[in-house]
């Protein structure tokens, strides 16, 4: 009897827990408020690249021949290969940004390492790969000295590319520096504050007037200050600095990282050592006090395109970043993040019957979609498949150690394949070659078995 009363009353406790439960869930999240509260959740996409070089190669696989390096036509130069397996990517950015390792120029003198002077018609093709915003703040700002410091914006502003990190003089610096850009993504706009330092010039002062950011702490302590007057939802800073082909980041990074993270910068994304850095949070208080936020530094991303051989510097990363903004609170917080590994491929390297440099193209491969199949649309050889497997397996192992995520990019994303080509004139050459090879041999072979009958006829 008393076990049918205890039995009884927990089935009562347990009916009575399940009810309040119920009526809990229903009296704390109401549909409709759920329903605002969805509402309020805005998300914005930013994708960042690192460096973006011009080395010489890369000026004369654009050109395709001799006659072209010299020419002040733009249309004697193609980037598109560069960028083709890549832009459908990119066009999934609300935002996408790249540091742009070099300067432009139609001077018709074009060159690459040490001093960078490209084209000024690839950033046309940046432009049309899908690049909004480009910092202009490195090692190699002054490579075209003033000339070069003034033509490269020009052309930016020309093609309406959104740029920092350099200016004119110290007037168009005060009034477009921090960089403030308002996104609107479906009807919510982002307000963000961008700012871009490099740790130094190659050594090459900066012609007066113009100006080039450098990393130093009381005036990035002031543009942070001037940037928060602005009332951006997220600061997000851009660091040319560390040590070239280091894989982890150097003692004075963290140090930057971290005045920066303390003095209101969410967002930190690093370049210019040409080989991929560890992506780190961390948590800090709100300046309010309201609670945690978490903050993020991506060390570097490694090199978007070049033409460097040094290990690791033909892989780079597509570091892709989710903001989130509360329009009822009006805070923005990180959100979601991940990489892609882009690997850099000198279609023809290999191939000796082609001009270096000239019969080469260069393009960006997302790795993950083309793994699988990297010979049918890409023409990989041996040689080639092993170096992206290799150094793609290497980046996982080294990222994977902060739990960064890779996203993996399905070859269906990038739409219809347009597959490599040898060069069209090289390949008729070398079809022509081949053919009289052949030719030479058959005839070769011919009369050595019309000796051979001879010999036996008279034999
Ligand atoms: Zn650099």
């Amino acid at each position: 009897m008393t076990n049918n009363i205890y039995f009884f009353l927990l089935f009562c406790l347990i009916c009575s827990c399940n009810n309040n439960i119920n009526s809990d869930t229903e009296n704390t999240i109401p549909l409709v408020d759920t329903m605002l509260v969805v509402d309020s959740i805005h998300r914005i996409k930013l994708s960042f690249v690192g460096d973006i070089m011009g080395h010489a190669n890369q000026i004369r696989s654009a050109a395709g021949n001799r006659e072209n390096l010299r020419s002040r036509d733009m249309k004697d130069f193609n980037y598109e290969p560069c960028f083709r397996y890549v832009k459908p990517i990119f066009k999934q950015a609300d935002l996408m940004i790249g540091n742009l390792e070099l300067t432009l120029s139609n001077k018709g003198k074009y060159t690459g390492y040490p001093f960078f002077k490209t084209p000024d018609v690839f950033a046309r093709y940046l432009k049309n790969a899908g690049f909004d915003i480009l910092t202009t703040c490195n090692n190699h700002s002054n490579d075209g000295f003033l000339y070069g410091i003034e033509h490269t914006i020009d052309v930016l502003d020309t093609l309406g590319i959104i740029h920092t990190g350099t200016f004119k003089d110290q007037n168009e610096r005060d009034s477009l520096y921090p960089l403030i850009v308002e996104k609107e993504v479906d009807g919510t706009t982002f307000k963000l504050a961008f700012l871009n330092y490099t740790y130094g010039t190659n050594g090459i002062p900066t012609p007066s007037p113009a100006i080039v950011n450098l990393i130093e702490k009381k005036q990035m302590l002031l543009d942070i200050a001037t940037a928060k007057k602005a009332k951006p939802d997220l600061i997000i800073a851009i660091i040319h600095w560390g040590n070239e082909y280091w894989l982890n980041e150097h003692t004075s990074q963290v140090r930057t990282t971290k005045l920066l993270w303390e003095n209101g910068v969410d967002v930190v994304i690093g370049a210019h050592p040409h080989v991929i850095e560890p992506i780190k949070t961390d948590t800090f208080w709100r300046e309010d006090s309201t609670g945690f936020d978490e903050k993020i530094v991506a060390y570097s991303l490694g090199n978007f395109i070049s033409n460097q051989y040094r290990p690791n510097t033909d892989i780079g990363l597509i570091f892709e970043l989710e903001l989130i903004k509360n329009s009822k609170t009006n805070q923005t917080v990180i959100g979601n993040h991940n990489y892609i590994l882009v690997w850099r491929y000198i279609f023809g390297r290999y191939n000796r019957k082609l001009r270096e440099g000239f019969d080469w193209t260069y393009t960006a491969v997302p790795v993950t979609a083309f793994e699988n199949d990297p010979k049918t649309a890409l023409l990989m050889n041996e040689r080639e498949i092993e170096a992206m497997n290799s150094v793609s397996t290497k980046m996982r192992a080294h990222l994977g150690k902060w739990q960064s995520k890779e996203r993996i990019v399905k070859l269906e994303e990038l739409g219809t394949i347009v597959p490599l080509i040898i060069p069209h004139n090289e390949e008729q050459k070398i079809e022509k070659k081949e053919k009289s090879e052949k030719q030479d041999n058959k005839k070769e072979k011919g009369n050595k078995e019309e000796n051979f009958e001879s010999k036996k006829t008279t034999s």
